[in-house]
């Protein structure tokens, strides 16, 4: 396993990416629209893991919700798996309590599943698991 993004909230990506791009110098490889978490998302890769940054799309949207309660900062860990539905089943079993007990599709077409940070101590955990397309790539 590894982490494959730090996913942090941010009012607009437009205003945040004046630090992590422009003052830090960390490059804005990808931005997507992800309609199903009404975010949008911009990846900025950082030594092996990626800083991904989460800009509501709309005032009912997940991520506007967490800002308007905790204010703009660290939202979620995502940790890389191989079967995320494996780790699923794995979790529940251990009485895990799950956000996502069936994966969605999330950004770059991973499969996605958030586990509720009632169970983590407080943070909210994203598994991914990649497009197959890409399963080679990380050797
Ligand atoms: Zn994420």
């Amino acid at each position: 396993m590894k982490i494959d993004h730090l996913g942090i909230a941010v009012k607009t990506i437009g205003e945040s990416i004046a630090f992590w791009r422009d003052a830090l110098g960390l490059e804005n490889v990808h931005t997507e629209e992800v309609e199903d978490q009404k975010v949008r998302v911009a990846m900025l890769p950082i030594g092996e893991t990626n800083i991904e940054l989460l800009e509501p799309t709309a005032p009912d949207s997940p991520v506007a919700r967490f800002i308007e309660k905790r204010g703009t900062g660290i939202h979620h860990i995502a940790v890389e798996v191989d079967d995320i539905r494996a780790h699923l089943s794995k979790l529940k079993s251990e009485g895990i309590s799950l956000v996502d007990e069936e994966p969605r599709i999330g950004a770059g077409g991973c499969l996605i599943a958030f586990v509720h940070p009632k169970s983590t101590g407080g943070v909210l955990m994203e598994l991914v698991e990649k497009p197959a397309e890409n399963a080679g790539s990380k050797e």
